[in-house]
């Protein structure tokens, strides 16, 4: 085998969505963008429907499309950039229900599409996406007076309970829903841990289903193995990888192993992140490469077929942590060539 292989551990995923269904007293949606977080769409949205999920985001109209031919006719699949230029034939076709985030998103639905449902995004504070409180205010009647099935908006610092945009994004979001004729939806993984007032009716994880934070008690859910392509030794003195950057300082075991940053193992790696001979740190020397990277086994008796990147002893934020970046990024990275392996329930 040359290429890495991930496991997915879909009754992981299961866990993860009941035990976040479970802090809350309302409706518990998963949030499947991005290709499920890179773990697949397909999978991950079957199992949690299974589980008893009946909501489903995406970002944009064309992972919709693909997630309705997997789930069938039943659940609801919600896309966040409401109703693009363009939109109306994959929006009826697959029936999904736009999350509609300006006044002339509301009209093109309306009138591409009279009587077909939607969802309504409002701007709380975070001013990336959703009506602002005049835009609503304008077209707040005429929404309502249709099949409108959420109301919704986003936190920026949700994962920072103490922030004060917290209160301020839920005093806003609450002006703007009172009395509203829908379900109302504030929170995803960070807003479910800051409490029952962030809850409302309908809340929309994403990161947390896939053991990333801020839900810091989750179930590990990806664990990625790299082959060994090939050992050498080195003497004090020889270099490793492009531009020289790692120089042996002892008699060094070198293991060149098969994945890179075309595999989303990012190039900001080169030098920090670290592999592991089950709970043996084996540190990546030199720069990470289009394909390969290279790793320092000298502390290893034996050099094993392959190392993981992922697993018991890294999760997927402590190797965010050690690229600088967010474990959410690391997901969404994982790359096209891994041999995806789904285990436990389908
Ligand atoms: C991505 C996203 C979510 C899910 O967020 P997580 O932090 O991954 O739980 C929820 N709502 C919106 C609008 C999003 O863009």
């Amino acid at each position: 085998m040359g290429t890495g292989t991930l496991h997915i551990d879909l009754d992981a995923l299961a866990a993860n969505w009941r035990a976040l269904d479970a802090m809350t007293a309302c409706e518990t949606a998963a949030v499947v963008k991005a290709d499920g977080y890179g773990l697949g769409a397909v999978p991950v949205a079957r199992r949690l429907a299974r589980e008893g999920a009946r909501r489903f985001f995406v970002a944009v109209a064309e992972e919709g499309a693909s997630l309705r031919n997997a789930l069938g006719e039943g659940p609801e699949i919600c896309v966040f950039s409401g109703h693009m230029e363009g939109d109306a034939a994959i929006l009826a076709g697959a029936r999904l229900t736009p999350m509609l985030n300006s006044p002339e998103q509301l009209s093109r639905h309306r009138h591409a599409l009279p009587g077909a449902p939607y969802g309504v995004q409002l701007d709380s504070g975070m001013n990336r996406l959703g009506m602002e409180p005049a835009d609503w205010a304008a077209v707040r009647a005429e929404a309502e007076a249709g099949p409108l099935r959420i109301v919704m908006s986003h936190l920026a610092c949700a994962d920072e309970p103490g922030h004060p945009a917290n209160e301020a994004q839920l005093r806003r979001f609450r002006e703007m829903t009172e009395g509203a004729g829908a379900p109302r939806s504030l929170s995803a993984t960070g807003g479910i841990l800051l409490g029952a007032d962030y809850h409302f009716e309908l809340t929309r994880p994403g990161v947390g289903l896939y053991g990333g934070l801020p839900f810091a008690d989750a179930t590990p859910v990806v664990s990625l193995s790299l082959p060994v392509i090939q050992v050498r030794d080195l003497a004090p003195g020889e270099t490793v990888g492009y531009g020289c950057s790692f120089t042996a300082t002892r008699p060094t075991r070198i293991a060149t192993v098969a994945a890179g940053y075309a595999d989303g193992l990012i190039r900001a790696m080169s030098g920090r992140a670290t592999l592991f001979a089950g709970a043996t740190p084996c540190p990546l020397a030199g720069r990470v490469s289009m394909d390969l990277l290279t790793v320092d086994v000298t502390d290893l008796a034996e050099v094993p077929g392959s190392l993981d990147i992922l697993g018991p002893s890294q999760g997927v934020d402590d190797l965010a942590g050690a690229a600088g970046t967010i474990g959410y990024e690391i997901l969404t990275s994982l790359g096209s060539r891994y041999d995806r392996r789904h285990t436990g329930e389908a």
